[in-house]
């Protein structure tokens, strides 16, 4: 069966489907590419007046073929495969008759660039459906002309912005800004505008097409587009400092395309598209943050043969910072949540919390009073533990206190029902240990949540030694139903993600103590393509709490007689605590923080004489790179993880490991275990024992293996 399926209209209308037989979603790939293909050449036959293009899923389409990008070893594949569809879509809008997108649901990637090569585009107006060059989130770009359509259709900035940034546009604005030709209340409607836009313009022809033709807003050339392209390239290295090979090439496309013409610009698009699709960064990026991401969220890491369960109920224990977020999103997803505190005041205040938020999501149009009372009708604020009688879940979030913890967790377990599921938000305290305060320790596990609520997409499920395949099955089901990403991990101190991204922050201190200019720290963090610098970072955390998990930790170790090696940035963080230099909530750390914002404190170097010999920045790169990749190859090793993919997409959405890298262990299998190997024995040689190479990865290197599920 044809991918796109055919019918003509007594209107002499032919209507061309696109379903692609298979799968939940049309993507652009060689099965579609021909269907079209087949469709345009009906359009030959004097009885046909036009085409309407449409799709029989969901999704519009939803961008292209990736397993076919996987496949591809040479430059000259990803070449020819742009410029075949680009053909075929040059065509299409040169073949004389008119031709129209009904856009029914979400138009991305190659989605987009089809509807862009008809000379009309209608969509419904459902604020879910989403348009845009998502490309450049995986390292691509828009290879099926969308840079060079985008460009002459709504303007050379507006292109730079829609294919550079990868953002949705809604319809409206889509339609605002020239994109679309109009909108739809309903599939019948959308119907309806195409036919009769057919009808009114028997001899369609595309702007670009008119001799009179002008760029919208000037082409590479005018002055004002100049103005553009004398800052987006600084405002772009700001953002990527150089890591995001697809963002310069998108530039460099829309430039050179903005200066040529149709067609010599197409050839130029596919030539970076090219460049893009062998690009390491791509092929690091599409392997995590698409096939990974996409097996977890389908329950790769998910113990089988436990039914589907669904929570309706939700018991929280503390209503401070963390159980106030979690009540919020749990809310969000539907479910009637319970919020418990000591005082009634601050179970309130808990609940305060998601008002807040919602407050200004209504302000700022986000969303509407109706559904803000309706979420808040959802939270119960109390301080009676009678009222979690019928939960399916109880999570807590009181003080990182075992006592505390112990305490709650057997008072609620005296109300809730033999199969509810306890879990602990705990960021530091092994869940075996905790689990031991629990009557049912099999139906107890740990949720671990990041921090602010709201907007960090991850969990991290730790199993306990006893936890059951059915509640971390639970477990997995809620974090999906709320919307967020499930890691699953085995316990251990720091489970996976506080472990590992410790590593970081405290070799960024180590390289103080050594004499590195704190600037040059700092910049390294950034050059590395982490979120946030890491003495910034350690203020945030804050030194105090730092401090105070590695003594309870060293007294952990001593308890079960096995040793402690303080790491060598510890000492600069008891120091600065020593002085009350405790980070950014006391207003003074690494930084000195005042209204105007953050500066670094003048007298760091006056504490840590900055040496006379300072390091290449590349040295001060891999450092923290390296201490970060290693010690997630050592929790590969003693069994934390159980996947690569947990490591890499925990890596990224838990603590903003380098994207670009396609997480923690993708580091060492992009660099090849050998090198990785290599290079970490040559930081241990300079900088101690902590950087010798995970025993499994020298394994890899012997044996010429990767890192893989
Ligand atoms: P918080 O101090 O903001 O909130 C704790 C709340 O628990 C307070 O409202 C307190 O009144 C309440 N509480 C204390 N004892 C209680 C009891 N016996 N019964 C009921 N309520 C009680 O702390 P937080 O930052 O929300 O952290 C809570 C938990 O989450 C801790 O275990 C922490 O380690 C963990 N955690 C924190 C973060 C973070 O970034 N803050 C991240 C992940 C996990």
């Amino acid at each position: 069966m044809s991918a796109v399926q055919l019918q003509l209209g007594d209107d002499g209308i032919l209507v061309a489907t696109m379903d692609l037989a298979g799968r939940p979603m049309n993507v652009v790939g060689d099965e579609l590419m021909t269907g079209i293909a087949e469709a345009m050449a009906r359009l030959a036959d004097a009885a046909v007046k036009g085409l309407v293009l449409t799709s029989g899923k969901a999704d519009f389409c939803a961008g292209g073929d990736l397993d076919r990008m996987s496949k591809w070893t040479t430059p000259e594949q990803p070449f020819e495969g742009s410029m075949a569809m680009k053909q075929v879509l040059r065509q299409l809008e040169l073949q004389g008759k008119p031709v129209v997108a009904a856009i029914n649901g979400h138009a991305l990637g190659g989605g987009l660039e089809l509807a862009l090569a008809c000379h009309a585009r209608f969509a419904i107006d459902d604020p879910k459906l989403k348009i845009g060059q998502p490309e450049v989130k995986l390292g691509l770009l828009p290879g099926g002309g969308g840079t060079v359509r985008l460009s002459r259709l709504v303007g050379i900035q507006q292109a730079l912005q829609i294919c550079g940034e990868g953002g949705d546009l809604s319809p409206p604005k889509a339609l605002g800004m020239g994109l679309l030709t109009g909108l739809a209340r309903d599939r019948d409607e959308l119907m309806a505008l195409a036919r009769a836009w057919i009808q009114a313009n028997p001899k369609a022809k595309q702007p670009w097409d008119s001799p009179k033709f002008r760029f919208p807003g000037g082409d590479s050339r005018s002055p004002a587009v100049a103005q553009v392209w004398s800052i987006a390239p600084s405002i772009a290295a700001q953002k990527t400092w150089g890591n995001y090979p697809a963002v310069q090439h998108i530039m460099s496309a829309i430039f050179e395309g903005g200066l040529l013409d149709f067609d010599a610009a197409s050839v130029v698009e596919s030539r970076y598209f090219a460049a893009c699709a062998m690009s390491q960064v791509s092929k690091n990026m599409i392997g995590t943050l698409w096939y990974q991401l996409n097996a977890i969220k389908k329950g790769a890491s998910r113990p089988e043969g436990v039914a589907k369960s669904l929570v309706r109920k939700l018991g929280i224990l503390g209503a401070g910072m963390m159980g106030a977020g979690i009540a919020h999103v749990s809310a969000k997803a539907g479910i009637d949540v319970v919020l418990l505190d000591t005082t009634q005041e601050a179970a309130d205040k808990g609940k305060a919390y998601s008002q807040g938020l919602l407050d200004k999501a209504v302000k700022k149009g986000r969303s509407t009073p109706e559904k803000r009372d309706a979420l808040l009708a959802r939270i119960t604020p109390t301080t009676d533990y009678a009222a979690l009688a019928g939960c399916d879940l109880v999570i807590e979030a009181v003080f990182e206190d075992r006592a505390v913890k112990a305490d709650v967790t057997a008072k609620a377990e005296a109300v809730i029902g033999e199969g509810a599921v306890f879990a602990s938000n705990t960021s530091t305290l092994p869940i075996t240990g905790l689990a031991q305060a629990s009557r049912r320790p099999a139906s107890f596990l740990g949720l671990h949540f990041f921090s602010p609520v709201d907007k960090m997409p991850l969990v991290e499920i730790i199993v306990g030694k006893e936890t059951s395949d059915e509640t971390l099955a639970r477990g997995f089901d809620y974090v999906l139903q709320i919307g967020k990403t499930p890691i699953v991990v085995n316990d251990s101190r720091g489970f996976y993600t506080s472990r590992v991204f410790g590593t970081y922050v405290m070799e960024g201190i180590a390289m103080l103590k050594e004499g590195v200019h704190p600037r040059s720290i700092e910049v390294a963090g950034l050059q590395a393509g982490m979120p946030m610098p890491p003495l910034a970072l350690q203020d945030e955390v804050s030194l105090s709490l730092g401090l105070h998990v590695a003594e309870q930790t060293k007294k952990d170790l001593a308890a079960e007689g096995k040793p402690w090696t303080e790491h060598p940035g510890m000492g600069v963080v008891r120091q600065l605590c020593e002085i009350g230099r405790i980070g950014k909530k006391a207003g003074r750390g690494f930084y000195d923080y005042d209204d105007d914002g953050k500066r670094l404190w003048p007298e760091l170097t006056t504490l840590y004489p900055v040496a006379a010999q300072q390091p290449p920045q590349r040295e001060l790169i891999d450092r923290l790179m390296f201490a970060q990749a290693n010690e997630a190859a050592r929790c590969f090793e003693e069994g934390v993880l159980r996947s690569v993919a947990d490591a890499n997409i925990g890596s990224i959405f838990g603590w903003g490991f380098a994207p670009f890298q396609g997480g923690a262990l993708q580091f060492v299998n992009a660099m090849g275990a050998p090198a990785f190997v290599a290079r970490a024995r040559e930081l241990a040689a300079k900088y101690g024992p902590r950087f010798e190479p995970a025993a499994v990865v020298v394994k890899l290197a012997e044996s010429g293996g990767r890192f893989k599920d």
